[in-house]
């Protein structure tokens, strides 16, 4: 059923794109995504081009199976969950200055680390090398003391005594300190928050019969993971919380209630999204910021694909591992490169999710241009 629907999502939206006006579920949009960025990347301002626009406009940058999502509010604010890698010439961080710019962004006011992996934390000092940083939130110290981790944590350190910028620490229950962003921190630290959002407390029905899932010791169960609500819409970003933790956080009871659109933990690999997690948000939409060999695994790409509530899944890149079977539909999916050549070089194509507060929504495929849109419900 939901293959059928993946199969055929384009009969509205590619015709309304010919003639610049996209329609969903029988509503007019105001314009396309492409159109507005365009005129927003026109426009000499930061925050006044922003505040053109009166939708959350969410933007995933393709970091080669790292995250950097980027959150612009209608007023302008900006909230950038993760930098990417270091390395590859700062290839991340550019990537991230461009969307950022693309927004009508001059500075990003907050950036969040979900944890101090080299595919979150590694971009920091490129980063703050290219674009102003407000101030940056995180879990607190790092708790993986290998070499390689603590070296991104004190670069991380380093990077913010040097560009002066203040860092908070958040615990889960607390708002983030990102002006006209409704966005709570509901993990941790290992902790996950003690009492259910708004819509959430309902006992979960998808906590029966879970395997024992082995407790993760790495900086990957510590993640500052977060749910934000736009209007009538919420969106979930767990960084790359595993299934142990995703068990507390949603057993017995469920403290986060539904979400619209799930951004998919930990890239898509399989020790993260349990249906514990999964099957009680009962997302519309998911969106992976999978690499084509990292993240994107099967039994995580079989779980979307075998949900009955979900419409769609997005995806940064084609997964060699899903291979044809398991993967989206190419149009879902930002980045083909590696699935028709693996030596061909990424052309780092990004999704872009605008959120109206009436509830509807839409993603834009960079890499086709074609949007598709979510009516509210
Ligand atoms: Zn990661």
């Amino acid at each position: 059923m939901k293959q059928q629907k993946q199969q055929n999502p384009w009969h509205r939206t590619m015709l309304a794109a010919s003639v610049g006006i996209a329609l969903a579920g029988g509503s007019l949009l105001a314009q396309p995504a492409t159109q507005a960025a365009t005129q927003a990347a026109k426009q000499p301002g930061t925050h006044a081009a922003a505040a053109s626009n009166s939708s959350l406009r969410v933007f995933f940058m393709d970091v080669e199976g790292g995250q950097s999502t980027l959150f612009v509010t209608p007023s302008g604010s900006s909230l950038l969950v993760d930098t990417g890698w270091a390395d590859h010439n700062g290839r991340d961080a550019d990537r991230i200055v461009a969307a950022a710019h693309k927004a009508g962004l001059k500075r990003i006011d907050a950036v969040l680390l979900t944890h101090f992996h080299a595919d979150h934390a590694g971009g920091v000092p490129q980063l703050l090398d290219r674009i102003p940083v407000g101030e940056f939130l995180d879990h607190g110290p790092n708790r993986e003391l290998t070499p390689e981790v603590s070296g991104y944590y004190s670069a991380y350190l380093k990077a913010l005594a040097e560009h002066h910028v203040r860092r908070i620490s958040l615990h889960p229950g607390e708002k983030l300190p990102v002006p006209g962003l409704d966005a709570t921190a509901v993990t941790a630290d290992w902790k996950v928050i003690d009492h259910p959002l708004p819509g959430g407390g309902e006992p979960n029905p998808f906590c029966s019969n879970l395997p024992a899932y082995p407790h993760d010791t790495t900086e990957n169960s510590r993640s500052l993971g977060i749910v934000i609500q736009f209007g009538r819409t919420r969106i979930v970003d767990l960084g790359d919380l595993t299934s142990d933790k995703e068990v507390e956080l949603m057993c017995p009871i469920n403290r986060i209630g539904t979400a619209q659109i799930l951004i998919v933990s930990h890239h898509g690999w399989y020790p993260s999204s349990s249906p514990a997690l999964i099957d009680a948000l009962h997302p519309r939409v998911a969106i992976m910021d999978n690499g084509a060999l990292k993240g994107g695994s099967t039994p995580t790409l079989q779980r979307l694909k075998n949900d009955p509530g979900l419409e769609n899944w997005w995806q940064l890149h084609y997964s060699m591992e899903g291979g044809a079977k398991w993967n989206a539909p190419d149009a879902f999916i930002a980045n083909l490169d590696r699935a028709t050549d693996p030596q061909a070089p990424d052309a780092g194509h990004g999704l872009t999710l605008t959120v109206q507060r009436n509830g509807s929504f839409r993603v834009t495929n960079e890499r086709t241009g074609q949007t598709r849109s979510y009516a509210a419900r």
